[in-house]
């Protein structure tokens, strides 16, 4: 297992346990996860958006067919992992109570939707929503909360198997929530793993976040969906802890320095074995959340995504 190829839609992990990729695996392109078991099914988050899912549902119907999904996991609150759910009225949704109380506080689709559409501003933080959200077409996204929440853990029949839920947050986002599968040893990590990117941290502690890394590696599990890229073992889940040290290194080293949250992120600080990953200027959204956990105060959001937009290293044109 762990050896999935890296393309568009469902593979087979094992026999009835399954991973939705959606290459490239930037902002927005999230991974699903799928846990069958005779003809019912534990499905782990939802697209981006209403036609996402669809294709999502679509493909499961394919190959899973007469598979009637009664379960539904959101990892955390971000809406390229919930905004399908609308779509799966059926289904208990289970997150995390943290989860469903910064629902609220998301920004939500329509907002997004301005942010990056035709009219967004004409400014630096304006071009990078448009580039790296332009694509996605929110219309008719209703933001749905979970129907039923945790604390903790919390194990969830699939007829004759189990998963089991574990609150890890927060740490990438207030309520986040990893999902083992113990039977197979496959473990969906929602963004608490990021495979080939640079992670955003929204909230932090990053020490929490390490803490996180070391549950899943502690679950055994030896398949692990991230987020957003390919599918990895144990060691890529080691070669993302090591980042985050490297995050809390360097965000208390440049705090003590007196260095601003931006200059602290600067993709120029990347170490060497980092320097392949993408999105490096979400480095920048990273520090702002340290350097709140080491006393910053409060930071306005349209500011600090306008210090990761001016720090994205582009590609000359022409
Ligand atoms: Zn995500």
């Amino acid at each position: 297992m762990g050896g999935s190829l890296y393309t568009r839609g469902l593979h087979a992990l094992d026999r009835e346990t399954f991973a939705y990729l959606s290459p490239p695996g930037t902002w927005g392109w999230s991974n699903c996860g799928l846990v069958v078991s005779g003809d019912r099914a534990l499905l782990v988050d939802t697209q981006f958006t209403v036609a996402l899912t669809r294709e999502l549902l679509d493909a499961i119907g394919a190959q899973c067919p007469g598979v009637v999904i009664e379960t539904v996991v959101t990892t955390h609150a971000n809406g390229d992992h919930c905004w399908g759910n609308q779509l799966l009225s059926d289904a208990e949704v289970i997150g995390s109570a943290a989860l469903a109380h910064g629902l609220a506080d998301e920004v939500q689709p329509e907002q997004l939707a301005a942010l990056s559409g035709p009219s967004s501003p004409d400014t630096p933080l304006g071009d990078y929503m448009r580039r790296h959200f332009g694509i996605f077409d929110f219309t008719g996204v209703r933001v749905t909360a979970p129907t039923r929440t945790f604390t903790g853990r919390l194990e969830v029949p699939v007829a004759d198997r189990t998963v089991e839920l574990i609150e890890v947050g927060p740490a990438h986002t207030d309520g986040d929530v990893i999902v083992h599968v113990p039977d197979v040893g496959v473990l969906y990590a929602g963004d608490i793993l990021f495979v080939g990117g640079h992670p955003i941290m929204w909230t932090g502690p990053v020490d929490n976040w390490i803490a996180a890394c070391d549950r899943i590696l502690a679950t055994g599990a030896d398949c692990i969906v991230p987020g957003h890229g390919p599918v990895t073992d144990p060691a890529g889940v080691k070669t993302f802890r090591a980042y985050l040290e490297w995050v809390a290194q360097r965000a208390e080293q440049a705090y003590a320095a007196g260095l601003s949250y931006w200059e602290a992120g600067s993709p120029a600080a990347i170490p060497l074995a980092y320097g392949g990953w993408g999105n490096p200027e979400r480095l920048v959204i990273t520090m702002a959340a340290a350097y709140r956990a080491l006393g910053d105060g409060a930071h306005d959001l349209t500011e600090v995504l306008a210090h990761a937009a001016d720090a994205e290293p582009r590609k000359v044109s022409r």
